[in-house]
């Protein structure tokens, strides 16, 4: 790796988390495949000297545009402004395709373009741009370089997704690949990287494209967005979009068995001999729990006991999942260091010394 002050170094990994225009995706050849922009937005934060006449969201041939002070109250289920304040500005552009950094003159030409003014827009202390080019590498590995975050995927910011998803990827291949890296699990254990991520990259690609083609203004596309509204007015459909877009709906395909399987482990209060305590706490140390929740000191897993934490704890709360309800107690459950279920199963441990090895590397001898 070349560094920009002349340095340079060798790794035996490589992660680029270095964004959608990634270098390390290119110099690698992954291929980025998917759509270019069709629209093209700027999103401030600057000072009008000129109050306009009203503030919210309108539409037009153009696109979505929507101004509004930083600073507000909601009050009786109505937004209430200041009279006085930063405004945030979010402004459809008529063009697609600047490549530059944007400017407050580009601001000022999109809002002249809407409005017929720019209400004397200025001292902007932000400006982006973004589109709704849609993208994802088609491999997230090559060989010793690896790619997360924006690098592997971007799309449009509906729902406000980005960001998680690729910290999502990045707690998924941490401890992959410090097993990795230590010699405690073979190099192929980075491929479940891809074979995890790359389809919840995909959802998230899929949904914000539909998201952006339900602003389109026409008469078909406003019946289609009405008939979403209703459809996400139901209990159902709507709870399996919020799980999906908040990425709590994740499931990762570890085969057949009991739905908590490949999903992710909910924050139990748990009883234990050392008192109480929170399951989530267990994975502060990044490092892979073993809960049983059955009679205490029935699970043997010595062969594994340095690298993965046995824990006996009872819990009496409900079992409820994202999206999927109520599902029956299971009485053991490995949970890898990203929070997701292994292996779920009872005291006779049918596959747990399998799935111990998949994820934590073969048995110490003994
Ligand atoms: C308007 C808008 C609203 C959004 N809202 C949300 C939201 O509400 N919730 C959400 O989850 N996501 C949101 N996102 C998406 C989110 O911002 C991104 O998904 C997220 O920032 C991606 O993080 P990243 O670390 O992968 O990439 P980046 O944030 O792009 O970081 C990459 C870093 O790598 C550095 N870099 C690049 N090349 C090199 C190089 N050659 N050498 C050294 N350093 C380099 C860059 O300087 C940068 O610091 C939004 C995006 C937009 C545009």
């Amino acid at each position: 790796i070349e560094l920009s002050d002349g340095r340079s170094l060798r790794a035996q990994y490589l992660v680029g988390c270095d964004g959608g225009r990634s270098l390390v995706r290119k110099a690698a050849g992954i291929d980025f495949p998917g759509s270019d922009p069709t629209t093209s937005n700027l999103i401030a934060e600057a000072e009008l000297a000129v109050t306009p006449p009203a503030w919210g969201t309108r539409r037009d041939a153009i696109g979505i545009h929507g101004l509004g002070r930083v600073e507000y109250e909601i009050r009786d289920g109505q937004i209430v402004y200041p009279d006085e304040g930063p405004v945030r500005v979010l402004v459809t552009e008529r063009q697609v395709g600047a490549t530059a950094e944007p400017t407050l003159r580009d601001l000022s030409e999109a809002l002249i373009a809407v409005y017929g003014t720019d209400y004397g827009i200025h001292s902007p202390t932000s400006i982006s741009r973004f589109t709704d080019a849609a993208r994802q590498a088609a491999a997230y590995r090559k060989g010793r370089v690896l790619i997360a975050g924006d690098a592997a995927h971007v799309h449009p910011p509906d729902g406000g997704q980005g960001l998680q998803t690729g910290v999502q990827d990045a707690v998924n291949l941490g401890w992959k690949l410090a097993q990795v890296v230590k010699g405690t699990s073979p190099e192929s254990l980075l491929d479940t990287y891809h074979a995890e991520r790359h389809p919840v990259g995909a959802r998230v690609l899929r949904n914000t494209m539909a998201s952006v083609a339900l602003r389109r203004e026409d008469e078909r596309t406003r019946a289609l967005r009405d008939t979403m509204s209703e459809l996400l007015g139901m209990d159902e459909p709507r709870q399996k979009f919020a799980a999906m877009m908040s990425g709590l709906g994740t499931h990762y395909d570890l085969g057949e068995g009991h739905p908590l399987l490949g999903r992710r482990m909910p924050d139990l209060d748990l009883s234990t001999a050392n008192g109480p305590l929170r399951l989530f706490s267990l994975l502060h140390k990044a490092r892979p729990v073993l809960l049983n929740l059955g009679e205490p000191g029935a699970l043997d897993i010595t062969p594994w006991a340095d690298r993965v934490q046995l824990v006996d704890a009872d819990y009496t709360g409900p079992w409820e999942l994202p999206a999927l309800g109520p599902v029956a107690a299971p009485t053991a459950m490995l949970v890898r260091p990203d929070g997701y279920v292994a292996w779920v199963g009872d005291l006779t441990q049918p596959g747990l010394a399998d799935a111990l090895t998949i994820w934590f590397g073969s048995p110490a001898a003994g």
